[in-house]
């Protein structure tokens, strides 16, 4: 039996450590494990790695923490549109929505896609028509409603500026949410779910839906999720750059990992981080941000939840 692994992400943006509080790094931690222990379950009685990611996204996007699902900032215009994307690393099945509303689990609908259409990626209304011809209930904004969003839109939504979640104050930005896991067979599998940024506009779209960017899987190399600025991200194409590095400079996981996150992404800029493993369950998650949250569980004994370095 391979060596099976899952390791999440809850974002690169913590909030800055004087603003973090006991109780509150409790809830982080809390639902972190939770969200862990979902997708873990689903390795441990031998399910899929892609099964297992969307297990444990879905139970981050159900969280108020984090920017995804529920929680989800607020665009321009006072709304939520969400991206999301999941890859299969046997098949290199792909799918991936963006600028979605009202869906409680954004990644179940790229699930859906990828499983349900010929398409990898559906945008904007005709995603949502997607969604509805596959019977998705459209939840209400009240759902979506979370306070401490509320007010960062309304501290920025009279300006030009936009915002990568949590606060105005460096590294208290990117709350982001992903997963990347390595079944019993072997078989790995990303996704990657977001807000995206407060006070977005324009049809802003991030690297986390981009396939390549934000996701990438393949058994060949390695799964990745990334959160951190998305520009820059997009840029780098920094998921399908972790698996470059492996595939055609033969560097390990964790090698590749940190010359994208440490070196590569820094030159252009880029701060963030990102969770990553290969198909012997190894897995690494750098990030050049204060923070980022995450945990990961293996079929070793080995285990983590942190937030901060
Ligand atoms: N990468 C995401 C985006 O640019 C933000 C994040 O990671 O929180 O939409």
């Amino acid at each position: 039996m391979n060596t099976f692994s899952i390791a999440i992400h809850g974002g690169a943006g913590t909030l800055v450590k004087g603003m973090m509080t006991t109780a509150l790094e409790m809830q982080y931690k809390k639902a972190l494990e939770i969200a862990r222990d979902k997708g873990y379950g689903i390795l441990e009685s031998g399910g899929t790695a892609v099964d297992a990611v969307e297990a444990s996204v879905k139970s981050l996007e159900d969280s108020p923490l984090f920017n995804a699902g529920k929680g989800s900032v607020f665009t321009a215009e006072g709304t939520h549109e969400m991206d999301a994307s999941i890859m299969d690393g046997k098949t290199l099945n792909a799918g991936a929505v963006s600028l979605i509303t009202g869906i409680k689990n954004p990644v179940s609908l790229a699930r859906d896609v990828m499983d349900k259409s010929y398409h990898v990626f559906l945008a904007g209304d005709g995603a949502m028509e997607f969604a509805k011809s596959n019977g998705y209930e459209i939840k209400n904004p009240e759902y979506f409603y979370d306070e401490v969003r509320y007010q960062q839109w309304q501290d920025i939504k009279e300006s030009d500026n936009f915002q990568l979640d949590h606060s105005v104050k460096k590294d208290g930005k990117f709350g982001t949410v992903g997963a990347v896991a390595c079944d019993q067979n072997g078989n790995i599998a990303a996704a990657t779910s977001t807000g995206g940024m407060t006070n977005k506009k324009w049809g802003r779209v991030g690297d986390s839906p981009m396939i390549g960017a934000g996701n990438y899987a393949n058994n060949k190399t390695c799964a990745v999720s990334c959160t951190g600025s998305g520009e820059f991200f997009i840029r780098g194409v920094v998921a399908y750059d972790v698996s470059c590095l492996m595939e055609h400079k033969g560097l390990s996981l964790e090698v590749a990992s940190q010359e994208v996150i440490q070196k590569r992404i820094l030159e252009i800029k880029g701060d963030g981080g990102l969770i990553a493993v290969d198909v012997k369950g190894i897995i690494s998650m750098p990030f050049n941000t204060e923070g980022m949250y995450r945990a990961s569980k293996s079929s070793t004994g080995e285990e983590d939840i942190s937030i901060y370095k």
